[in-house]
């Protein structure tokens, strides 16, 4: 079953255990941030569709077979899955278009990175091994793995697919069954994803849809007993309210929070590379991302040069319709989030900072239906301002010179925040000490928002808790066992 076909007019299945069903909830809507049509309607699960939706992952759990296939088998359907979305990628791509606005070319990235997704895990499956310890006296001992069950993953709405891609992946590896509760504005490739497992071999009840309001429906499936661990991807002040859940219930979870993370342009940077860089690490997917490069830092003896380029750069950037291959800046995904940019730039402005570019909507024909706004620098500032301390989650750059690297450092690791950092320079020894020093998950070098599926990804303080990705990602989902064989 594909949810691709749907039209608006239609009321979209949810998908609550092994059934495809309309959700006992209230009615939504999602709508295309470039125009405000409406996209899809569907109807939230109620909380008695939760429990069903858990009690069925429970039952396929422990019914179904899928965590007793060899790993070999798991991994087989995992390749599938990859191979159904790459046959699909371009609806795939055009639908998350639709879903939350992100330019065509980023939507294509994004399905890309799902399929890659699937391939990846499907292969570390293959490999995963047990581990043996040679008998030690009258014993040898064996630790192995088992899955924990029935797990959720609570997704935002920034990265559809590939967020829900870098959750299912591992837990199907794993041999779990999962919830999915997507962000409530963007609930369509999280269906569209699970009915692709389906497709490919995932027996129907392992996976669960449940869009919805987070704090009604991702909220019961945190709280649920049956549920053993919950991977989330979202703001910090969830995070932390489903961290609190989850130490009643003792239960593991892995956090993927908000960022304010900096860049650095050093003296001796190649300056035209580190102005697309920047450029890219802040103003890509509207600057609507966690690793969003917010905070700029650059060489005080080169700051004038580097911010006139950058300026300049940030004005000619095309901002418009997601559709248009050219677009390299999509719209806001809501009105109100657009509301909640603008108070912040007021905020930064009012505390003294001044406009270099952007502060404002876009003029021209067609941009006024979508929550478009231009990409915005901010200068005059100080690192303990609002706009550079708290999360905007939008097009906004606050740039500040520095002095020393000691200066730099000071700067840079003063936030609540460590998510990612970047580093601009030809020196690749100043790259160490400084790449050592920050404090962030991960860290760019002469390059930004690069991604590889191997490298595991996450935040320090108030950005998170665990890793996502790498080989390892499986073995969150799974409980270690120590077993000791008598002679
Ligand atoms: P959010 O925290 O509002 O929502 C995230 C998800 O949690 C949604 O599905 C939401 O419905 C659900 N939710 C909300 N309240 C809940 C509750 N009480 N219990 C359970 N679930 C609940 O975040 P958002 O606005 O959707 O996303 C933006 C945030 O996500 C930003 O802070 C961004 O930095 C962060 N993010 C982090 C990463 C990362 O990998 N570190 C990636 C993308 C986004």
């Amino acid at each position: 079953m594909s949810f691709l076909i749907t039209e608006s007019d239609q009321l979209l299945p949810i998908m609550i255990g092994a059934e495809r069903r309309l959700g006992r909830g209230d009615e939504s809507q999602t709508l295309y941030p470039a125009t405000q049509e409406v996209v899809a309607r569907l109807r939230a699960p109620s909380l008695d569709d939760v429990n069903e939706a858990i009690e069925a992952a429970d039952h396929a759990f422990r019914t179904s077979g899928w965590a007793q296939r060899k790993p070999h088998e798991r991994a087989h359907v995992l390749f599938r899955v990859a191979q159904l979305i790459r046959e699909r990628a371009e609806p795939l791509a055009q639908r998350q278009r639709l879903d939350n606005g992100k330019p065509i070319s980023e939507t294509r990235a994004l399905v890309a990175s799902a399929a890659g997704t699937f391939q990846y895990f499907g292969s570390a499956l293959e490999t995963m091994e047990e581990e043996l310890t040679p008998s030690r006296g009258a014993y040898f001992t064996m630790s192995v793995h088992e899955p924990m069950g029935v797990v959720a993953a609570i997704t935002p709405w920034n990265s559809p697919i590939a967020s829900e891609a870098q959750k299912l992946a591992p837990a199907l590896a794993a041999g779990c069954a999962v919830v999915v509760k997507p962000a409530e504005v963007t609930p369509l490739m999280a269906l569209e994803l699970a009915a692709i497992c389906e497709e490919a071999g995932v027996p129907r009840g392992m996976i669960s849809v449940l869009p919805g309001r987070g704090s009604v429906i991702g909220d019961a499936i945190t709280r649920h007993p049956l549920v053993r661990r919950v991977s989330f991807t979202g703001g910090t002040s969830t995070g932390k309210h489903i961290a609190r859940i989850a130490a009643d219930k003792m239960m593991p979870v892995s956090m993927e929070l908000g960022g304010k993370s900096a860049t650095m342009v050093l003296e001796d940077a190649d300056i035209d590379h580190a102005v697309n860089g920047v450029l890219y690490g802040i103003f890509s997917s509207s600057g609507e991302s966690c690793i969003a490069g917010s905070r700029l830092f650059v060489a005080r003896s080169r700051y004038d040069e580097f911010m006139d380029r950058l300026a300049e750069k940030a004005q000619a950037l095309r901002v418009g319709d997601p559709s248009d291959e050219r677009t390299q800046m999509g719209p806001l995904i809501t009105p109100r989030h657009r509301e909640s940019i603008e108070r912040y730039v007021a905020t930064g402005l009012a505390e003294g900072g001044r406009l270099r570019t952007g502060g404002k909507r876009p003029e021209g024909s067609g941009l006024d239906k979508g929550n478009y706004y231009l990409p915005t620098i901010i200068e005059g500032l100080t690192n303990r301002a609002t706009i550079s301390q708290e999360e905007i989650f939008g097009p906004v750059l606050v740039a500040m010179p520095f002095d020393s690297e000691d200066d730099l450092l000071a700067q840079a690791n003063d936030s609540i925040y460590a998510l990612a950092a970047g580093i601009w320079t030809g020196d690749y020894r100043k790259a160490w000490r400084i790449g050592r020093a920050v404090q962030a998950g991960t860290v760019w070098i002469n390059t930004y928002k690069q991604f590889s599926i191997s490298t595991p990804f996450g935040g320090w303080r108030d950005s998170g808790l665990g890793r996502e990705k790498g080989r390892l990602g499986i073995q969150q989902y799974m409980e270690q066992k120590s077993m000791y064989w008598g002679t």
